[in-house]
């Protein structure tokens, strides 16, 4: 699951309000405009809220598939559970669309990281995930990693320390074989049904939609051995979870509007 707290003070912060410091100018000269890639047409409030759920849904499958798979996981499986998400997301997505996607979560990231202060004791370290930033930076580093020769601009354009972006190619490669590995197994009897989009509020509102269309594609690259059931209902809270009592993801209205809120 997400961490509650940081999105709702990600939600007070937008880059024009951020503190001039260094990072948060760097990121505004980049990460924060538009990649290039970007189509043009479509709504950059809907994309930002799209690539933010895609990465949060396929996040909330590794933990769906570590519990109906019974996987071994060496490691935090929240780390683990960020990690298939951006293979997945690497697995699914054309490049451009990946990279596309890729600079809006790492916007997210940052300015979750922006709204969980620069102390240490600001930084809830006890946490099963990690702190944002560092979610940041693995995030960059394997969003390089996964094509360091067509994302080569990706280094500057996230920031990224030259000692770690020497290590994101073999730690891509790492986290690409563990993972497909997985993938490849659900992947033989493609496509199936065994992702069923159950509760939604609102059957044609843009989350929902978004989502459909999500279980949609997961369905066409692996088949499950028990169904797990997607939901897009109000939980109280901006977050996503997987409940492995019902085997059901349950992505939360209220992310679709903080994302869209935060993306404005
Ligand atoms: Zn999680």
């Amino acid at each position: 699951m997400r961490i509650a707290a940081a999105i709702a003070l990600a939600l007070t912060l937008s880059p024009a309000h951020a503190e001039g410091n260094k990072d948060t100018y760097t990121f505004q000269r980049t990460v924060g405009e538009p990649l290039q890639a970007a189509p043009a047409r479509r709504d950059p409030v809907q994309l930002y809220v799209e690539a933010n759920v895609t990465e949060t849904l396929y996040h909330e499958l590794a933990h769906a598939l570590i519990d109906v798979l019974d996987l071994p996981v060496y490691g935090p499986e929240e780390f683990a559970a960020d990690t298939f998400a951006i293979v997945l997301m690497n697995r699914l997505h054309d490049d451009a669309t990946v990279q596309r996607m890729a600079g809006d979560v790492a916007r997210n990231y940052w300015l979750f990281a922006e709204g969980a202060g620069r102390h240490r004791d600001d930084l809830a370290l006890w946490d099963v995930h990690a702190p944002d930033l560092q979610r940041y930076y693995n995030f960059a580093c394997l969003m390089y990693g996964a094509d360091t020769e067509e994302r080569a601009e990706l280094v500057d354009l996230f920031d990224l320390p030259e000692p770690r972006a020497r290590t994101c190619d073999d730690e891509y490669e790492l986290a690409a074989r563990s993972w497909n590995a997985v993938i490849d197994g659900l992947s033989t009897d493609a496509p199936g049904n065994t992702i069923r989009l159950d509760w939604v509020l609102d059957e044609d509102d843009h989350l929902t939609t978004f989502v459909r269309s999500e279980v949609a594609r997961l369905n066409t690259e692996m088949v499950l051995p028990r169904t797990v059931n997607v939901s897009v209902i109000p939980c109280g809270e901006s977050n996503a979870f997987y409940d492995p009592d019902m085997l059901e993801i349950q992505i939360c209205t209220e992310l679709g509007e903080e994302l869209a809120r935060t993306a404005r």
